[in-house]
């Protein structure tokens, strides 16, 4: 168990929002106070552009704005410049379609996505797919809902050309076994973009380990602010792919009849980018890193465990993924809406989340029309589980005249 009491001493809700218990994680996670601090600091006594000033104020935005890429890049195992600041992990996805799809990908090609995806991963790729006449392969999902090395090989051909998966399953908290998906994928020439929008919050990743040839994640599930993002790529692609938006900050030289741009990353950073919260991203990885990504997961799972062990004895509880393996429980109140069962957590102060989780395809395969989602983070302790546990009775066997 990690020290609870003193890791909430960093999340200013907990002080403001007494009952809070929140497991919405997987949506958004708490706001770590050293972030919001950083992103204070930069608004409140800098303001200033990046790479471009030629003076004291702005010089010290650019050397926080590039200390979060080397943070970045540490975090992940990655060089500096394969880090390129986005909006978040759906623009960092839709990145990898319109850049590298819309380049590479032929007719008669295909790119292999899962009924598990969260519609930033599938959405992007389904476009560019239907746009360049590429075929669409979904690995088919274990009896468990699972995507497995297994049913992976079913769909890869000669004629995969990307492969674009979750990470962990922000619907079911399902481990993709990546690495040896990859490492599949390499051998029939296809490259791999891997959705960690739910990975890298919750998992140590190593981009050179898994070997990857991009990784996409948003700051706001990691303690960071909202609005900015990170595409990771391998340096031998990102050189050779062109810039998404044109303008500002990333041009090298511009004639009325030709231009050329700035080298990877930069090329992709065009106009005045997200700089305090680029610089308040920094603080939330350091803090993570300091509690250590390993912990993290293992404290997750302990909460998980001890949840699932009490869900599993409440009647007309359904859970769609109890051998799961991070800090996420998918279930329904039998014959009820999850907005409806909804109602009763948030009467008591439980903050979970219902509904599809952008994500309809798997919603789908379970066929029903939504799930309640509780999703564990570090800063979840036991008395929690008893909060969420306690509601969940309670919803039970309010709705017990459905059953
Ligand atoms: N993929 C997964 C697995 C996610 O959980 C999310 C966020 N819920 C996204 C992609 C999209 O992230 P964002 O909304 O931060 O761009």
């Amino acid at each position: 168990m990690l020290d609870v009491k003193e890791i909430r001493r960093h999340f200013s809700i907990y002080e403001s929002e007494k009952k809070l218990c929140y497991l919405d994680s997987a949506a958004s996670a708490l706001k770590l106070k050293e972030s919001n601090e950083a992103l204070n600091k930069y608004l409140e006594h800098n303001g200033t552009n990046v790479h471009r000033g030629v003076y004291k104020l702005s010089y010290e935005a650019t050397l926080a704005y590039e200390e979060t890429r080397e943070v970045v890049a540490n975090f992940l195992n990655a060089k500096t410049e394969e880090i390129v600041y986005t909006r978040g992990a759906t623009e960092a996805l839709n990145m990898t379609a319109l850049l590298y799809g819309m380049k590479y990908l032929n007719e008669g090609d295909e790119v292999i996505s899962s009924e598990l995806e969260h519609h930033s991963s599938l959405m992007p790729w389904l476009k560019v797919a239907t746009l360049k006449k590429a075929k669409m392969q979904y690995v088919p999902l274990a009896s468990d809902s699972r995507i497995t090395v297994e049913n992976f090989k079913k769909v890869l051909s000669k004629k995969t050309k990307v492969v674009c998966l979750t990470h962990v399953s922000n619907v079911l908290g399902y481990i993709t076994p990546i690495k040896e998906i990859i490492k599949l994928a390499h051998e029939v020439g296809a490259v791999v973009v891997v959705d960690g929008a739910q990975g890298a919050p919750h998992l140590k990743v190593d981009v050179k380990d898994l070997d990857c040839d991009f990784y996409c994640f948003s700051a706001h599930k990691l303690c960071g602010p909202t609005g900015v993002g990170i595409l990771y790529g391998k340096k031998s692609i990102l050189d050779n792919l062109d810039p998404l938006y044109y303008g500002g900050d990333m041009a090298d030289q511009v004639y009325l009849d030709k231009m050329t741009y700035k080298d990877t990353p930069y090329k992709f950073e065009a106009g005045t980018m997200m700089i305090g919260e680029v610089i308040a991203l920094k603080e939330a990885i350091l803090f993570l890193e300091k509690v250590g990504l390993e912990n993290i997961q293992k404290h997750e799972e302990y909460l998980k465990d001890l949840a699932l062990k009490e869900l599993k004895q409440i009647p007309n509880v359904i859970i769609y993924n109890e051998n799961v393996e991070t800090g996420i429980i998918a279930f329904n109140i039998k014959n009820t809406h999850p907005h409806d069962a909804a109602s009763v957590y948030d009467k008591n102060n439980v903050c979970l989340r219902a509904g599809h989780h952008c994500a309809l395809p798997v919603i789908r395969h379970l066929q029903c029309v939504g799930t309640l989602r509780a999703s564990f983070y570090l800063y979840n302790d036991e008395e929690d589980v008893k909060k969420f546990v306690e509601a969940t009775k309670e919803a039970a066997k309010f709705f017990e005249i459905f059953m």
